[in-house]
């Protein structure tokens, strides 16, 4: 059996070590256009802030996939996908054949369409590559110079906090009434927004950039109330869009993504996960379900239809130092029928919010407390509350005392 994976993120790498697990014999094969092993990308943040060095970046050294033969095909594209003959066309010329495919392919950064976003000192983060240039730009404007950070999401908030790191001033433009629109809300955003100030990033909310102005590089942001934000370099952190284009060209169906059933199937012998999958008009968009996805869809390769998906609770963390901030679940339900227990200390910049639904936790932010882990299992394993329902709004009572 020859197993195919397209794209080594945490969706392929995953995929092959589950198939090895399952089949000790067939042949695995990886096609990367990146041309290094995999790194997570959550650490590209590091490399910009250059705390990490490059022996530290990769998850499994090269002996890793040696010893699991797992055949890695690193700075090789798939240009195309013949389902009817199980063929890969390489964008170097050429073809390869599969018995069962995954496609891992991942998604870029969306690059919104706004005068001046191809100007020099203009960023996206999705890779190893734009880290380098990134830090690279950072430290070639020099100490104190203005930075701003298009799109307060947690990826943007993070990349402010790593200009800060490397002695820049950073600002993050939000289009929204608020930060982190998707995982906070109001009131939580406002602390946050608090804290994130008092070390010195800037905060524009409610902020719709009209145009990016520079000559030789990139020198300001006018928003479209007229309001200048000065800039010498801007990172967009605008949103991702799944690499479809090969789907496309493959005539293999797609919406905003590869559409899967709930064994992670496209079509005959082809899989999809991570990134690249929409599942029930969901494209997470996060490690955790890249995982679980990526999991269901090797074993379904292995063993036919052995394995169902049935979905992922969101969950994200930022991950800044010095600041706890978890937004899991479902946190700012939209219908009837869920109940809000918020608690909060302005003062030390906590807050906690518990959605539930019939007694059991279906989402939870909490921000300013240690408590990423048990809010999670809350979350995950639903678990009822009803004999702590009159403490929860006592921002002291820790959750830690919930029975999990
Ligand atoms: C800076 C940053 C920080 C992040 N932090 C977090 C975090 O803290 N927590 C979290 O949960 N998520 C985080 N994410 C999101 C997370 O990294 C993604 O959800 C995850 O990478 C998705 O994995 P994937 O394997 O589906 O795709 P990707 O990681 O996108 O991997 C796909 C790979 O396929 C390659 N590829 C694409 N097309 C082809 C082709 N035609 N042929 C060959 N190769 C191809 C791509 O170059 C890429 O290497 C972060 C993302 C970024 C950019």
């Amino acid at each position: 059996m020859i197993y195919a994976i397209i794209g080594l993120g945490v969706a392929g790498v995953t995929a092959a070590k589950i198939i090895r697990q399952l089949d000790p014999k067939g042949e695995i094969h990886i096609f990367s256009d990146e041309p290094t092993l995999y790194y997570p990308r959550p650490k590209l943040f590091e490399v910009i802030r250059e705390e990490i060095k490059a022996r530290d970046l990769y998850f499994y050294d090269s002996m890793w996939y040696e010893e699991r033969d797992i055949k890695l095909h690193l700075g090789v594209k798939i240009r195309k996908i013949d389902p009817k003959e199980h063929l890969l066309y390489l964008d170097m010329g050429g073809s390869v054949a599969y018995d069962k495919l995954l496609i891992a392919n991942g998604a870029s950064s969306f690059v919104p369409p706004i005068d001046g976003v191809y100007t020099e000192g203009v960023f996206t983060l999705r890779n190893l590559n734009d880290a380098f240039k990134i830090r690279r730009h950072s430290f070639l404007i020099g100490n104190g110079k203005p930075t701003a950070v298009i799109g307060g999401g947690v990826l943007g908030l993070e990349a402010a906090y790593s200009f800060l790191k490397n002695k820049l001033k950073p600002v993050v433009v939000e289009g929204a009434p608020y930060l982190l629109p998707r995982q906070l809300d109001e009131e939580g955003s406002k602390i946050l927004k608090g804290i994130l100030m008092s070390w010195g990033i800037g905060v524009l909310e409610n902020a719709k950039v009209e145009r990016i102005e520079g000559n030789t590089n990139v020198e300001k942001v006018v928003l479209a109330d007229g309001t200048v934000v000065p800039a010498e370099m801007v990172l967009l952190s605008t949103g991702i869009r799944p690499n479809t284009s090969l789907l496309e060209l493959s005539k293999l169906p797609f919406n905003r993504g590869a559409i899967v059933d709930s064994y992670m199937q496209v079509s005959e012998d082809i899989f999809a996960a991570g990134d690249i999958a929409e599942f029930n008009g969901t494209i997470y968009g996060i490690i955790p379900p890249a995982i679980e996805q990526a999991t269901i869809a090797a074993t379904n390769m292995v063993k036919d239809r052995s394995l169902e998906y049935k979905g992922s609770v969101p969950s994200n963390t930022l991950k800044v130092v010095g600041l706890d901030l978890t937004s899991v679940g479902l946190v700012n339900p939209k219908e009837d029928g869920y109940e809000v227990i918020r608690a909060s200390d302005e003062s030390s910049h906590k807050y906690r919010k518990i959605v539930l639904k019939d007694n059991k936790v279906v989402g939870i932010i909490i921000l300013g407390i240690k408590e990423a882990n048990i809010a999670n299992k809350l979350v995950n394993k639903k678990v009822d509350v009803t004999q702590y329902k009159d403490k929860l709004g006592d921002i002291n009572f820790s959750l830690k005392d919930i029975i999990a």
